[in-house]
């Protein structure tokens, strides 16, 4: 595409973004640690999920310096829900850094704030160009569907040569307010040139300039190269009940969902009948169990399925490195990943109900 049409595009669409942009918390100003903290629940959660979450976290950790300070406990806590722990602890890792290295102020050069922990490529680009004003490419998934549909172009956006090269010819027209622009373009993304269904072309603002929108083939991309299955993993979850308390315990220090806290588990999925012989072989003296919700979670390299069984214990002496927790404490002290949720949501009922007997 020429150098005179691609000028006309970046006018339009910055145009475009000054009037329509929507107002989200973290556009009310340009302060790094708000975009940073934005743009980190953003990478797998939709804006409206996350605009709830932000808020709240914003609100108890209003700082830098609070973030570095703030227990691991209570930052989990924060995050319960949204997934991914470990991009909540590389949040603290870099708050301390900054605090550490950088005497509190966020690093304003692109290769600093890339090498802090949890930061690549795309999130330092979006830092520099909204934060520094720093010509760097956000270049993301809706950004790329928006540049394969404008040219025209059949690439596999999941090749990192595509990527690249989408990212120099971004920079070559990048004009000197680089956070709008990157923002437009991921804008639009997200409103008008829609992932799944079919694109608003008739309130596009680059719609005269669309080769995609002229051939009639905007469904056809981008193009991506289709990833095989993820492989399933499967467990038995117990859900240990003694006295309206249940039994809940830390993962291991290594390994997915490290160090978080679970409901008692193991590898593959038991009958009721091997509930009970497992139980009975291991000396843990029960009053009844029953069968629960099944449940698959699906994480970005692997999926979980899961069986649950609720079982009431008639002793607790033969289970060990356990925490027994009420009902308050499960839903107000204890962050559990997405991945028990469900879980977790059966074993509140059935504490409530308890209550209530
Ligand atoms: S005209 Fe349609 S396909 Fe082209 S960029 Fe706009 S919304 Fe996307």
């Amino acid at each position: 595409m020429g150098d005179a049409k691609m000028n006309k595009i970046v006018n339009s669409l910055l145009e475009w973004y000054i009037k329509n942009k929507r107002l989200l918390p973290w556009r009310v100003d340009k302060n790094p640690y708000h975009v940073w903290i934005s743009e980190i629940m953003l990478q797998q959660t939709k804006i409206e999920t996350v605009i709830s979450y932000y808020c709240r976290f914003i609100n108890e950790l209003p700082t830098i310096a609070s973030l570095a300070d703030c227990s691991e406990d209570k930052l989990l806590k924060l995050w319960e829900g949204l997934g991914y722990y470990n991009r909540a602890r590389n949040l603290q890792k870099t708050a301390q850094i900054i605090m550490n290295q950088y005497d509190g102020q966020f690093p304003n050069s692109y290769f600093e704030i890339l090498s802090l922990p949890g930061i690549g490529e795309y999130t330092a680009s979006a830092i520099a160009s909204i934060c520094f004003s720093l010509k760097e490419a956000t270049v993301d998934g809706n950004v790329l569907r928006v540049y394969m549909r404008i040219n025209n172009c059949y690439d596999d956006i999941n090749n990192v040569k595509v990527k690249s090269r989408v990212r120099n010819e971004l920079l070559s027209i990048m004009p000197d307010n680089p956070g709008d622009f990157n923002q437009s373009l991921m804008e639009l993304g997200e409103t008008i040139c829609l992932p799944n269904g079919i694109p608003k072309c008739l309130i596009c603002p680059i719609r005269d300039y669309c080769q995609a929108f002229q051939k009639g083939n905007y469904l056809e991309l981008p193009v991506k190269y289709i990833k095989k299955d993820k492989p399933t993993e499967f467990y038995t979850i117990f859900l240990f009940l003694y006295h309206k308390k249940v039994a809940i315990c830390r993962r291991k220090n290594v390994g997915l969902l490290q160090n978080l806290w679970q409901f008692f588990n193991i590898s593959n999925k038991m009958s009721l009948s091997q509930v009970k012989d497992y139980l009975e072989s291991n000396h843990i003296l029960f009053c009844d169990v029953k069968k629960s919700i099944s449940y698959t979670h699906i994480f970005t390299h692997k999926k979980w399925n899961m069986v649950s069984y609720i079982i009431n214990l008639e002793s607790i002496s033969n289970i060990s490195d356990v925490q027994w927790v009420n009902l308050v404490e499960l839903e107000e002290k204890y962050a559990l990943p997405s991945a028990f949720q469900p879980f977790k949501k059966v074993i509140v009922e059935e504490l409530k109900n308890n209550d209530e007997a």
